[in-house]
């Protein structure tokens, strides 16, 4: 009753917290228990509930929200990215959110090659806006597409190359930086005198009292600091010894992970891109032998030299994508391979260090011809597609390690410790030793040139086993760095895994210091107490994100997760995925997570709606937190597009979390009027269009419009899809020659209803390449065949589960025959493969999911196999494509650009674009109208009304076409248009016009 009363008042306070908060700042104050969650966690293992989040508008709401924090009593964390692997992220105080709007490149010198950023901003978006002046930021980071330099100066992150380019500390011109009691401060290069400087009186104490320090221990940080530039732990007291100087005050600021000081601005040090570069990839029969030639073949002066062992060359493998780069790249068995990378300006530099390295690996004594021991030699690569295609399989081998289903998984914490080259060897030879004392084992892959090798040993932090075993390996591994006078701390900085271990590492003299520069910079602990200094135990497990009292109970669900572990028949391990690498916030490329594109808020991101899917059933959210409002508003702009799927590191699957909780919703609290129109549009599509006019009145009348967003929540803003009477009726139920190749084609409601015209064109092209077109009539009731989608984006399952058994039973027999089922429409099709096999888990089912195939897919394998022939004539010189998500979700999109490509003289281009923002019934909600234009302005919109008048536009999903038109006013063809179109060339332009000519390529 005591705690219960104490929370009570604590949450009045916090209201009142929030109450000020919102009247001074204009910018968002979260104190609700869903927002509060999003923020309890970062990559770590670790949750600490924060009392609120600020996510400011400017940087001085910031320091408002930052002054009303500190007044009110509370700890202040500033935030990034939130990718942090430590746990330097989370706490018990107000968190303030900088990566929303505190995100612009201020200023620019071209010449002097340094910029001035806000800290928000994230990598990869600043070297985008850098590359146009030929140059970039080159602390490149592996989170580089969602990492804020704010985080990584706080961090002191290191890229791969830092072996050229040194570390963010390195490249850190300066820092302005608030300090907890408000005061503003520039912190750059100062002499040791700084009688001169200009500086507000508070600033030169503070600095004065900084070289003092270093003065004073410069000896004894001689002594106890790791000689490896890979030392990110503790404050960088080695920044103020007079061997320094000028002492550059930024530098301390730099890796102090929001502890000392509030980062405003950050001056940077840019370089040229890298324009040339070679690959060496050296062979080696053991890893030992790998390990010790390291520090031979950092003598040739490459910017970075990267591990990939053996496990991961096996599950590359065993991947279809990277069979092609392993082929090419990879000879014989290798028990491990070191990538060394060459990017001097002078291409014929590197050649030459790459035929230095070929003579290197000779004089060590590695041959192809050798046994084992010896066994190696350097494969070298020189074209630009191969070093991308390499490059991408050493990311996307860590990928499918973290994308383990079981409940143990590979866990960081001596991640990143380094050591001196000559050690490597010994030191990854005794840490294996470490891991199988304890009973686990951990791939290594990573920085080989700088000591600096990453591995998670597996382990499952729930038990309290394994939690002990966690705490020997990082007592073992950090005695064993210490001997060797490694790093413990070498990438990714301290947070709560590392802080508590400074003393064993540094000595107690050392972490008095970092104690004394704590109190000196914030003698009311109000910045991120509890990270560097003063630090819990990494191992106390009430600070864990599953704590020993963390429990999942019964859950009811839909769909099929048995791929999983826990409860809810393994829903609970497929929301646990979710490791909070912030993949899903990337900006630009791919899909994922469109959503987070258009608002840049957590909650919209799938990383977001992951987190408040796990703490809400494991009850952390109060009950019924499923179904509830703040779930909904949680899933709200998810538009089901399946990238999460296809992207996310570890294959978090949010579309398909999403249809259970719309089906707990649906069961808890009914249907809306507008999930019912939506969803029941199959079952009245055909009436609907028998009473076309009238069906349709609604598009023609302001009044209807309105009264429909008022009743049914769909915006007055948009036109529905228009109803008409000649929806597709096929002539018969086999069409085509009878000797034909044997097909079924599957037409969907969306297809059949608005856009007959494909499907007309579909047939038009399969039969012209000669094949036997199978339409069969429902086994079951009169109504046509549906896929379920619309009762699936409901919440209706049950629905969707009869839909879908109909359209079983009636393809079966064709399946079984070895039939393709071939559909127009992706999202509908593409439900065949994914969530039928959610639903039924029978071998008719698996029969009709393996046989479904999308338009473009089977033409291209015919193409492919020699069997399509298509007498087909060019119709226009360019073609700009639209992916659709789920076409891009099941690595089916460039199919479409081979199939337009069978055109003759059609220069085909892809949009690089996200999702359309329509998705199905999105875009039409009035709700959810905004961010859908939001979503589609972020590129394809733009995109497509640059095109030229001539150009054609090709997508082949029925929202997409809705939106391109809607948006821009012009109209996109699906594929089986343009190759109709290009078959009734023939014989009235069967020759190219000398424009369509010039595209060819
Ligand atoms: C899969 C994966 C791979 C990674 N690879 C690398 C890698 O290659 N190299 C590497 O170095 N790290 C790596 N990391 C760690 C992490 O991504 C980096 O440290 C990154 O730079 C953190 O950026 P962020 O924006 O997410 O910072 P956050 O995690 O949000 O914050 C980091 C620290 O900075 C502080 N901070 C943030 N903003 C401010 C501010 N305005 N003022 C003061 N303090 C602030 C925070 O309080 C926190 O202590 C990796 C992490 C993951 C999950
Ligand atoms: S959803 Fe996937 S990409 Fe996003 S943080 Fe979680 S694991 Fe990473
Ligand atoms: S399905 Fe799409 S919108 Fe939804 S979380 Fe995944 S990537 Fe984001």
């Amino acid at each position: 009753m005591a705690a219960r009363a104490e929370n009570l008042a604590d949450s009045a306070e916090i209201a009142a917290l929030a109450a000020r908060l919102s009247r001074e700042i204009t910018g968002e104050v979260h104190v609700d228990a869903f927002s509060r969650g999003r923020y309890a966690t970062d990559a770590s293992f670790y949750q600490i509930l924060p009392a609120g989040v600020v996510v400011p508008r400017t940087m001085d709401e910031a320091l408002r929200a930052l002054a009303i924090a500190r007044d009110d009593g509370r700890k202040v964390t500033p935030r990034g990215g939130g990718t942090s692997q430590c746990g330097q992220t989370v706490n018990d105080g107000i968190v303030i959110d900088f990566s929303k709007h505190l995100n612009r490149l201020i200023s620019l010198d071209v010449d002097r090659r340094s910029c001035v950023v806000e800290p928000g901003i994230v990598l990869d978006d600043l070297n985008r806006q850098l590359r146009q002046h030929g140059l970039w930021f080159p602390v490149d980071v592996s989170t580089a597409s969602r990492a804020t330099i704010g985080g990584m100066a706080g961090n002191n992150s290191c890229g791969g190359r830092s072996l050229r380019y040194g570390t963010m500390r390195d490249n850190t011109v300066s820092i302005e930086a608030a300090l907890a009691d408000g005061t503003l401060l520039h912190f750059g290069e100062v002499p040791r005198d700084l009688a001169g400087l200009d500086s507000p009186q508070d600033g030169v104490a503070l600095f004065a009292d900084m070289l003092a320090l270093g003065e004073r221990e410069a000896n004894e940080i001689a002594e106890r600091f790791p000689k490896v530039q890979r030392r990110v732990g503790g404050y960088n007291l080695d920044a103020l010894v007079p061997r320094n100087a000028p002492n550059n005050m930024a530098h301390l600021l730099v890796g102090s992970e929001g502890t000392l000081a509030f980062t405003t601005r950050v001056e940077l040090k840019l370089w040229p891109v890298i324009r040339n570069k070679v690959l060496g990839v050296c062979h080696f029969g053991s890893f030992y032998e790998a390990m010790d030639a390291a520090q031979h073949l950092v003598r040739l002066k490459p910017i970075a030299v990267e591990l990939v062992d053996r496990t991961m060359i096996a599950l590359g493998r065993d991947i279809a994508m990277f069979q092609p780069v392993i082929a090419a790249a990879v000879r014989g068995d290798p028990d491990a391979i070191l990538v060394v990378e060459f990017a001097e300006e002078d291409q014929d530099e590197n050649l030459r260090r790459l035929k230095q390295l070929t003579e290197l690996m000779a004089d060590l004594g590695f041959a192809w011809s050798n046994p084992r021991r010896k066994w190696g030699g350097v494969v070298e690569v020189t074209e630009a597609p191969l070093q991308t295609a390499i490059a991408d399989f050493r990311a996307a081998g860590l990928n499918v390690m973290m994308s383990m289903k079981e409940a143990g998984k590979p866990v960081s914490f001596v991640e990143d410790c380094a050591v001196p080259l000559p050690h490597l060897a010994d030191y990854t030879e005794r840490l294996n030793a470490i891991f199988a004392r304890h009973g686990t084992s951990g791939t290594m892959y990573a920085h080989a040139s700088e000591g600096c090798l990453h591995v998670r040993p597996v382990l499952n932090l729930r038990l309290e086993k394994d939690v002990k075993a966690m705490r020997a390996i990082a007592e073992e591994t950090f005695a064993m760095v210490r001997d060797y006078k490694g790093s413990h701390s070498g990438e990714h900085g301290d947070g709560i895994v590392r802080s508590e271990f400074h003393e064993a590492m540094f000595g107690p003299r050392i972490v008095a210091d970092f104690r004394e520069i704590k109190h000196r910079f914030d003698p009311g602990n109000v910045l991120n107490p509890g990270k560097i200094v003063d630090a819990r135990k990494m191992d106390d497990r009430s600070l864990f994100r599953y704590p020993p009292d963390y429990r999942v109970g019964e859950l009811k669900t839909v769909l099929d997760w048995s791929a999983y572990t826990g409860a809810g028949g393994g829903f609970q391990g497929a929301v646990e995925m979710c490791n909070n690498n912030g993949a899903c916030r990337k900006l630009e490329g791919g899909v994922m997570c469109p959503s987070f594109r258009a608002t840049r808020d957590e909650k919209d991101v799938t990383r977001g709606r992951a987190n408040t899917l796990r703490l809400a059933i494991s009850g952390q959210l109060g009950p019924d937190a499923l179904s509830s409002d703040e779930m909904m508003e949680t899933m709200k702009l998810c538009v089901s597009c399946k990238a999460c799927r296809h992207e996310c590191p570890t294959g978090v699957d949010m579309a398909k979390m999403k249809i259970e909780v719309l089906a707990a919703r649906a069961a808890r609290h009914g249907l809306t009027l507008r999930d019912r129109l939506v969803g029941y549009l199959p079952r009245y599509a055909d009436l609907a269009s028998h009473l076309a006019p009238l069906a349709n009145w609604r598009n023609r009348s302001a009044l209807l419009r309105n009264l429909f967003e008022r009743v049914a929540g769909i915006s007055a803003a948009r036109a529905l899809p228009a109803f008409r009477r000649d929806t597709f009726k096929p002539a018969a139920e086999t069409i085509g020659p009878e000797d034909g190749r044997a097909v079924v084609l599957f037409a969907d409601t969306f297809n059949r209803i608005y856009e007959r015209e494909n499907l007309d064109a579909a047939l038009r092209v399969l039969v012209a390449g000669g094949y036997r077109i199978h339409l069969p009539k429902p086994a079951r009731g009169n109504r046509p065949l549906c896929c379920g989608r619309t009762f699936l984006s409901a919440g209706l399952v049950d629905q969707a589960h009869l839909e879908l058994h109909r359209l079983v039973e009636t393809y079966a027999p064709f399946a079984a025959r070895g039939m393709p089922i071939i559909g127009l429409e992706p999202s509908c099709l593409l439900t065949l493969r994914d969530e039928l096999l959610s639903l039924r888990s029978d071998e008719s089912a698996k029969a009709v999911s393996a046989q479904a195939v999308l338009f473009e897919e089977f033409l291209v394998r015919e193409a492919e196999a020699g069997r399509l022939q298509l007498p087909l004539r060019a119709i226009a010189g360019k073609a700009l494509v639209h992916g659709h998500c789920h076409q891009k979700s099941f690595d089916a999109f460039k199919q479409v650009a081979q199939a337009l490509r069978l055109v003759p003289y059609l220069n085909v281009e892809v949009i690089e674009s996200s999702c359309c923002g329509m998705a199905g019934a999105f875009g039409y909600g009035a709700e959810t109208y905004q961010a859908s234009l939001a979503m589609a302005e972020l590129s394809l919109l733009p995109t497509v009304r640059k095109a030229e008048a001539t150009t054609l536009l090709v997508a082949d999903g029925t929202s997409c076409r809705h939106q391109i038109a809607d948006g821009t006013g012009r109209s996109a063809l699906h594929v089986a248009r343009v190759l109709a179109l290009s078959l009734d060339r023939v014989n009235s332009n069967p020759a190219p016009t000398s424009a369509e000519g010039q595209h060819h390529g």
